[in-house]
């Protein structure tokens, strides 16, 4: 099936889609982008992402390409030409395009934005789901603006590949009072002895994510403790269970932290029930 994107104003098919060599998004990392899960072609927790994507364009100063309204409209006819009936759809704006130099463009230069939508198989999350997956802890390199989803991704690239080369599913990274932050591409919670969930709160120092924030409620409304404060690798491994969270992700397991066994190293049934519970939600 032919792929289409949309890149600037324009359809077009994804093979051919391109941005200008003098992006700021390419040259300076000078953009923010989201990302939305899709199930039966509906965008999950839609509000949530607008919300955020809103934020981080304010906090960097970057002016919105369009109204939150027309972008709905786009995203959903790229769905619509896609042909996806679960994926994702990843949308990027940048302060757009100008001679190289540091200090912003001018204020007549428009944001570039690029608007992709994939097809994705839910069938190797829902497996990894039901084997739960392996974490390894990294130091946590990133600058003191973490709750800025920008496109600029180094520390979390490298922490990925990292436990990749290790035989792991993502990196919790830590940060220098031993506190884990925060997965690379995820949030990272526990669940203690007395089954209270324990995630970080959302400050400066981790992406505040939207499946995070939503699964909040739905622990809330049945019936969990949550405690909103920072945990350290040896306080997860001998947690009740561990998980993570992301629009990706959803809900998944971890069994595994720097190679100590989580529980019976099987996914919990906390975390098992926490899935199912917000894919009825969102
Ligand atoms: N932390 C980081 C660093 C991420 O990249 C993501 C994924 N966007 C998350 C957490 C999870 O956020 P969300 O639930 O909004 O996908």
């Amino acid at each position: 099936m032919t792929r289409i994107a949309y890149v600037n104003g324009r359809f077009c098919l994804h093979a051919q889609a391109v941005v200008h060599i003098e992006d700021r998004g390419f040259q300076f990392g000078d953009g923010v982008y989201e990302v939305w899960s899709v199930r039966r072609s509906r965008l999950l927790d839609a509000d949530g992402h607008f919300d955020r994507l809103d934020r981080s364009l304010a906090e960097l100063r970057i002016a919105a390409p369009r109204s939150r309204r027309a972008l709905g409209l786009i995203i959903r006819e790229l769905i619509r030409r896609n042909r996806v009936r679960d994926g994702l759809v990843y949308l990027q704006v940048t302060r757009g395009q100008a001679r190289r130099d540091h200090p912003f463009p001018p204020e007549s230069t428009p944001p570039t934005l690029v608007v992709t939508a994939k097809r994705v198989d839910l069938s190797a999350a829902a497996k990894r789901a039901e084997t739960g997956i392996a974490v390894i802890s990294v130091p946590d390199r990133r600058w003191s603006r973490c709750d800025i989803k920008t496109v600029n991704l180094l520390p979390n690239v490298l922490a990925k590949q990292e436990a990749r080369e290790s035989g792991a599913f993502e990196a919790w990274q830590v940060d220098s009072s031993g506190h884990v932050t925060e997965g690379s591409s995820t949030n990272a919670w526990i669940v203690t002895a007395d089954g209270k969930l324990v995630t970080r709160p959302a400050d400066n120092a981790i992406l505040h994510g939207i499946t995070r924030a939503t699964l909040m409620r739905v622990a809330a409304e049945a019936g969990f403790g949550l405690e909103e404060r920072a945990f350290t690798i040896k306080e997860a491994q001998a947690a009740r269970e561990a998980f993570v969270t992301s629009a990706t992700s959803f809900v998944t397991p971890v069994v595994e932290i720097d190679g100590r066994t989580i529980g019976n190293g099987r996914p919990g049934s906390i975390a098992t029930a926490l899935r199912q519970a917000y894919l009825e939600t969102a």
